[in-house]
């Protein structure tokens, strides 16, 4: 999302903003400001805090989650079609289109208008990962959820998500089973150093990227849905925990001591 964000900001960041199109009336969650009231304020910069897009227009922000199946398309000239998914078209000056769309049908993309002040959905985000304050709650909290669930948590830390959880724990060898209460020191600092790490070689990737935008889900991880593949660390195949909405990929050498964890989905089939 960070790389997202500095892609868009080169694209339209100083530009005039000619139209606001929404296509899909259910994805604008806010009724006031009215996005009409944007139309031809300069955007001075587009920003992010957790995984939400942040379109600065002077004292209006507007607010983009592209949730998991959300996509921005590029248009050079702006086109007036409204292809399948279409969420709302931004039209800048002198005619470059922002698409946002989505593919997915239970995770929707959403955007909101916020007069100044106003923080909306921005409002129960945890820190930034890369801020102070994460690393001194992870040093300091003695709380007893699964690590994984927790790194989930947008309240705890802002924009990490499961696919960069999985990589996470795999990179500070820690099992999706532990929990911050049980770390010393060491182990805090390792998952802190690791949480940085992998969040910086994927905003690298993704700035290195061409193409369509934001990369497929399944290209941005090492670790996260691709059980049965090697371990890039030791090369024994991954192992996963099937929950009914998502699944934990995990390498038992690396992480667990070679203990395999109960997979509720193949318990269920053995009983
Ligand atoms: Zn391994």
């Amino acid at each position: 999302m960070q790389a997202l964000a500095e892609r868009l900001d080169v694209a339209f960041g100083s530009r005039t903003l000619v139209s606001f199109d929404l296509k899909q009336f259910s994805s604008l969650k806010t009724v006031e400001p009215n996005p009409l009231g944007l139309r031809g304020r300069r955007l001075d910069r587009v920003g992010r805090r957790g995984k939400y897009l942040l379109f600065e227009f002077g004292d209006t922000r507007l607010v983009v989650h592209l949730s998991q199946g959300g996509r921005i398309d590029l248009e050079s000239p702006a086109k007036a079609t409204k292809p399948k998914g279409s969420v709302a078209r931004l039209v800048f000056e002198p005619n470059d289109g922002l698409l946002i769309k989505e593919y997915g049908t239970e995770r929707k993309a959403a955007v909101w208008i916020l007069a100044q002040d106003e923080e909306g959905p921005l409002e129960k985000l945890g820190p930034e990962p890369f801020s102070q304050e994460f690393e001194k709650l992870v040093m300091s909290s003695d709380d007893r959820r699964r690590i994984h669930t927790l790194l989930r948590d947008q309240r705890f830390v802002a924009g990490i998500g499961r696919g960069f959880s999985d990589d996470v724990l795999h990179d500070a060898r820690l099992s999706p089973f532990d929990s911050l209460a049980s770390l010393g020191d060491a182990r805090r600092r390792q998952l802190v150093a690791s949480i940085r790490s992998v969040l910086d070689e994927a905003t690298t990737r993704e700035r290195d990227r061409t193409g369509g935008l934001p990369a497929k889900m399944g290209d941005r991880f090492l670790i996260h849905n691709r059980h049965g593949a090697p371990c890039p660390r030791c090369g024994d195949p991954l192992h996963r925990i099937s929950y009914e909405s998502h699944e934990v990929t995990y390498c038992a050498t690396c992480q667990t001591g070679g203990r395999v964890l109960a997979d509720r989905r193949m318990s269920r089939l053995l009983k």
